[in-house]
């Protein structure tokens, strides 16, 4: 159901918080969904919460999500929970305090059910390298749901909650989002604190909303966005936009199955015709997007983990952690030594320039880029695949990660009978631009 329609009937009282609580909770609680490996740790107060805020209900001092009930992914901290980052490293780590969406969630009277499973600091594309066992896809137990944001999207797509809250560095929210069917939204960067976020690579981090539709992401977003004192990054814009009724198509038949390339041409052509909107046909820089995000996140998640020394906070990350963190801890400790004069980091900020410039370029010829979210469909847990293939399944996701641009995943339809996302990318600060066109697709 829609959360607008939703929050009506809870405001009406035909739904009452605790009932809507209650109904999350049995779900959660059966075996089939436990099987799916989703939630690490529930939210043992959340009948209790529910009931002061139903008393609020009834008085007409509610918040505007009243009721409404959210998964948290593991890294993004909530006082008195777990936050574990899906890590051995933080298997006992009670956040002290919470992460500034999660003031301004509870502000608005929405109640926390529990925090999600994740890859292991937020470094994988599949959700297989958590520590707690790899999350399962709802829509088909075998494929992996997608990464980094597993638990978040499978959540959404099993229907444990009303909305979940995700990060993506490089694709993490859009990625799993794609796989399970649900839509994901990458904000600008800096249109969402990430005060209370664990870091994976400061630079290109941000949090968002994995919901059940287009016109829900943008009710979560209004609530979490704005200027936050706590993260010097963050601030409020609204660029003008002069309408050019231009989309870009981007070219990705050199990167993608053809299946997935025919879905989504397919779907722009369909939408840009009943909109009016015109299609161009545009490049943009996938190749070298790939290699830069890793080298910036080799070495900004190198220096990230260096707080987790065993001494502070868990255990040490280097003993603790499993092959990937450690395959970035050691990329990242190599490219940064002093004889390298940080020669490698130099080089990705100038292709981080570049594709930004590109962008820059494209956006003055259409209103918003449109591409598939991942190359390929999920594949099967379990299943060898390369490091090469792994970090492939970020190649359309990483440039508006690595340009600080804001882009949503939304369900396109279905190949092999797998569910395909489709992303739109537009520019900053233009969410409301991305929400209008992103409906359409639905
Ligand atoms: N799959 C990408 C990576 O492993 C993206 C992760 C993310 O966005 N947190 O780096």
């Amino acid at each position: 159901m829609n959360l607008k329609i939703k929050l009506k009937e809870i405001k009406k009282g035909k739904l009452t918080a605790v009932k809507n609580v209650m109904t999350f909770s049995e779900k959660i609680a059966t075996c089939e969904v436990k099987d799916l490996n989703i939630f690490l740790h529930l939210n043992e107060d959340a009948i209790e919460q529910a009931k002061e805020i139903d008393r609020r209900i009834k008085k007409g001092t509610a918040g505007k999500l009243a009721g409404l009930c959210f998964a948290v992914k593991s890294n993004i901290s909530v006082k008195h929970m777990i936050t574990t980052c899906a890590s051995k490293v933080l298997e006992d780590y009670e956040s002290g305090y919470n992460a500034t969406v999660i003031n301004k969630l509870l502000a608005e009277d929405a109640i926390i059910l529990g925090m999600v499973n994740m890859d292991e600091f937020a470094c994988g594309a599949s959700g297989e390298t958590s520590a707690f066992g790899p999350t399962k896809n709802p829509r088909n137990p075998e494929l992996i749901p997608g990464g980094s944001s597993s638990g978040s999207a499978a959540a959404v797509a099993a229907g444990l909650c009303d909305f979940a809250l995700g990060s993506d560095t490089g694709g993490s929210i859009r990625n799993p989002a794609s796989h399970c069917g649900v839509t994901g939204l990458k904000p600008t960067y800096g249109a969402v604190s990430r005060y209370g976020l664990i870091d994976m690579t400061m630079s290109f981090d941000c949090i968002g909303p994995l919901t059940n539709s287009t016109e829900d992401a943008k009710l979560i977003f209004n609530v979490i966005k704005g200027q936050d004192n706590f993260d010097q990054t963050t601030k409020e814009e609204k660029p003008k936009l002069t309408k050019k009724g231009v989309i870009g198509l981007v070219n990705v038949k050199d990167f993608c199955s053809k299946e997935i390339v025919e879905l989504i041409e397919t779907k722009t052509k369909e939408i840009a015709e009943k909109n009016n909107w015109k299609i161009k046909k545009i490049n943009l820089p996938l190749d070298i997007a790939i290699q830069t995000y890793y080298i910036i996140v080799y070495t900004e998640f190198f220096s990230a983990t260096r707080k987790f020394d065993g001494r502070r906070f868990g255990k040490k990350i280097e003993e603790f952690a499993g092959p990937e963190v450690i395959r970035r801890i050691v990329g990242g400790s190599e490219i940064t030594k002093a004889e390298h004069e940080g020669k490698y980091y130099r080089e990705a900020l100038k292709a981080r320039n570049y594709i930004k410039q590109q962008f820059e370029k494209l956006f003055k010829e259409v209103d918003a880029i449109i591409l598939p979210t991942v190359p390929r469909t999920p594949h099967k847990i379990g299943e060898k695949i390369s490091v090469e293939d792994m970090y492939a399944y970020d190649i359309f996701t990483t440039p508006a990660s690595i340009a600080g641009l804001p882009a949503i995943s939304v369900p396109a339809g279905k190949t092999d009978n797998k569910d395909v996302g489709l992303q739109i990318i537009a520019p900053h600060f233009q969410e409301e631009l991305i929400f209008k066109l992103a409906k359409d697709f639905e």
